[in-house]
């Protein structure tokens, strides 16, 4: 194996195959150590190295393989690989215990909102233009997991970047968090060398929409028929069964569900006058680009008409 990381992640998991495969002794020690410069490297901690490398060599894991890796068959070589990799993640991170304020965990996505939060937008610090709500039912990314599924409590996240993906409050050039000094929970525990912080936080209560507009009976009553009404769980039921049938019939009735939805928007914005910004957040991402999720588009016939259209 080559002692640096230029290679592609193509190539590495070619190596990484061959290692596998046919690779002595020397090659596995040479593959720990062009992992463990990889991983350092993400980290910006490159010269941690030396010492990232001496704990390595002290572990029972590494000893054992360095004297048995020939005598291996594939698959356990294999198993005991990602056993070994994990452990020098954790190695790696414990190097460097502090957060070097890179903003790549800015650039990635934008933060939840927990409870804790809610004065941030009672000091207008943050707008209820600058977030958006996920609601109950609809299909996202759980990033933990690292898996697909569909939200089973209501969530508030600030706003992302619509080309960078980045939060908004990301100042990509400068690098920099413009609302450093008040910062949402999920910032401030963020710790990308210790995982199980941010594993915590998730059981922590969130924010939702009521918690900031609890004074506002009327708003809270057309929040709660809309969401009666226009729940992401008739779309996933109703996509759920269309793939289980493959009758599209079952889907027609969507497109009066996803008018609903429009229809709500448009009588908030002319008789409460909130703008389109603020519908983010009072009635989360229109349905019409959450069936986009399921691979179906909304198209207005001439007639004014609207028909789902599926994507090939
Ligand atoms: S917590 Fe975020 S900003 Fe801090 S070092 Fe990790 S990725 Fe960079
Ligand atoms: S609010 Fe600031 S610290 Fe938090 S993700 Fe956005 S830019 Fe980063």
């Amino acid at each position: 194996m080559n002692q640096h990381s230029e290679n592609s992640p193509d190539s590495d998991r070619a190596q990484t195959k061959q290692l596998f495969l046919f690779g002595h002794r020397k090659d596995f020690v040479a593959g720990v150590r062009l992992a463990l410069r990889q991983v350092l490297e993400r980290l910006h901690v490159g010269a941690h190295y030396s010492e990232a490398i001496t704990i390595i060599k002290r572990e029972p894991l590494y000893r054992d393989l360095n004297n048995t890796w020939e005598q291996l068959a594939p698959p356990v070589r294999s198993e005991k690989w990602q056993e070994l990799m994990e452990r020098l993640v954790q190695v790696a991170y414990a190097t460097r215990p502090y957060c070097l304020r890179c903003g790549e965990c800015c650039h990635l996505g934008s933060p939840s909102l927990h409870l804790e939060d809610a004065d941030l937008l009672l000091r207008g610090l943050i707008t209820t233009r600058q977030i958006y709500t996920l609601r109950r039912g609809e299909p996202v990314r759980f990033n933990l997991e690292a898996r697909l599924g569909v939200l089973e409590d209501e969530l508030i996240k600030i706003k992302e970047d619509q080309t960078g993906g980045h939060c908004r409050f990301y100042e990509v050039e400068q690098r920099r968090c413009l609302i450093y000094h008040h910062r949402p929970l999920q910032c401030r525990v963020q710790a990308c060398w210790n995982p199980g912080a941010l594993e915590n936080l998730w059981n922590q209560e969130k924010l939702t929409r009521r918690h900031l507009v609890k004074d506002d009976s009327a708003l809270l009553e057309i929040l709660g028929d809309h969401d009666e009404q226009c729940t992401p769980e008739k779309l996933h039921l109703a996509f759920k069964r269309f793939h289980e049938s493959k009758d599209a019939a079952i889907l027609n009735p969507l497109v009066e569900v996803l008018k609903q939805d429009l229809d709500f928007r448009a009588l908030v914005r002319a008789e409460l006058r909130y703008d389109n910004e603020e519908l983010d957040f009072l009635f989360g991402r229109p349905l019409v680009e959450i069936v986009r999720a399921y691979g179906v588009w909304i198209e207005k016939a001439a007639d004014g008409t609207f028909r789902l259209v599926q994507k090939s």
